[in-house]
């Protein structure tokens, strides 16, 4: 590399050519939000994805722009002007904010920055950074955080959070909702005769032909081991007990393609209707497991309904 000297045309040239070889799309503005030099990454950017080409070239106010691109879908550009602003007047040394850009053909997200240009003039460097790969990683992670890995169901962690916010959908409007939880009889007895992963194979096709009889609104999660429960939003307690019948009626009747003749399984279940009184879905799931164990005490394969006084159970004190 040939001697650069300070603020010299051969050092100028040097730094726009490494600014040209960033990946990042780097724009600078002058201290009312006016472009006034741009990277590659830039230029090629708002020439490829924007028909008026608005915020490819020095001269155009930056600020402007995210104003212009304010409305439905684009509610981070106004919060990117902000954020712009209070770099440019002094307020803060770092602005930044994560938002998607989806184009027609593909989903992509970005990060913008700002940091104050530290030169007498004052101004700003704006840099866009595509970080679609981290996000769809994010997306992935939440998902499998969410999911039971056996049967692809969502696990208790997914069900507590959105059946906590039924219950407060329960007891801010006072809509119905109800829940009911599932568990397989003597499934111990299953893994005894067949081995554990005719087990895991019976799991499997249990949730599916559960997931099977309900509507795309209902939540089936596996709570663990063999321990299911469905959230039925707008269901009242007898509109659950019937799908609750349907569910158990269908498993029943289900010959699970697994062992050398098929095996069959029965399952027991509890219904409990989410209550405006409940603080949180833990004391609609106590009642539900209440319901579940008067099922098992009755005899399994069958429903039962919570109430005060269930069959085979000591009332509360
Ligand atoms: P009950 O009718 O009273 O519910 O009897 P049960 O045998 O179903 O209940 P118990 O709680 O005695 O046994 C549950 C069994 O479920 C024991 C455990 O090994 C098995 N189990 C829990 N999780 C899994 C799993 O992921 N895979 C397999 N194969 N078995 C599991
Ligand atoms: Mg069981
Ligand atoms: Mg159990």
């Amino acid at each position: 590399m040939s001697k650069v000297h300070r603020g010299g045309p051969q050092l100028q040239r040097l730094a726009a050519a490494v600014i040209d070889a960033l990946s990042a799309h780097i724009c600078v503005i002058n201290r009312n939000g006016v472009i006034i030099a741009v990277n590659r990454a830039w230029r090629n950017f708002w020439q490829n994805n924007s028909e008026e080409q608005s915020c490819a070239d020095s001269g155009v106010n930056y600020l402007e722009v995210c104003r212009r691109a304010a409305g439905p879908g684009s509610e981070e550009a106004p919060a990117f002007a902000t954020g712009v602003r209070s770099v440019l007047s002094g307020k803060s040394d770092l602005f930044q904010l994560e938002y998607p850009c989806h184009s027609i053909t593909e989903a992509r997200w970005f990060l913008g920055r700002a940091t104050p240009l530290d030169i007498a003039q004052g101004g700003a460097v704006i840099s866009h950074v595509n970080i679609t790969e981290r996000k769809f990683m994010e997306f992935e992670l939440s998902r499998l955080a969410a999911t039971d890995s056996l049967t692809g169901s969502p696990n208790r962690r997914y069900f507590n959070e959105t059946a906590n916010r039924e219950v407060e959908r329960v007891r801010r409007f006072g809509a119905s909702a109800s829940v009911v939880m599932i568990d397989l009889d003597h499934f111990k007895s299953i893994n005894d005769n067949y081995g554990h992963a005719v087990g895991d194979q019976v799991l499997r096709e249990f949730a599916r032909a559960c997931k099977e009889c309900l509507r795309p609104t209902d939540v089936f999660a596996r709570l663990g081991g063999e321990e299911f429960a469905v959230l039925l939003p707008g269901a009242d307690a007898a509109g659950s007990m019937k799908v609750a019948e349907l569910l158990r009626r269908t498993i029943a009747e289900t010959t699970i393609d697994s062992g050398p003749a098929g095996i069959n399984v029965t399952c027991s279940a509890g219904v409990a209707e989410i209550l405006r009184s409940d603080l949180s879905i833990d004391e609609t799931l106590r009642r539900a497991d209440l319901a579940l164990y008067a099922a098992k005490r009755g005899g399994r394969n069958r429903v039962m309904q919570f109430a005060d006084r269930l069959p085979g159970i000591a009332p509360r004190a």
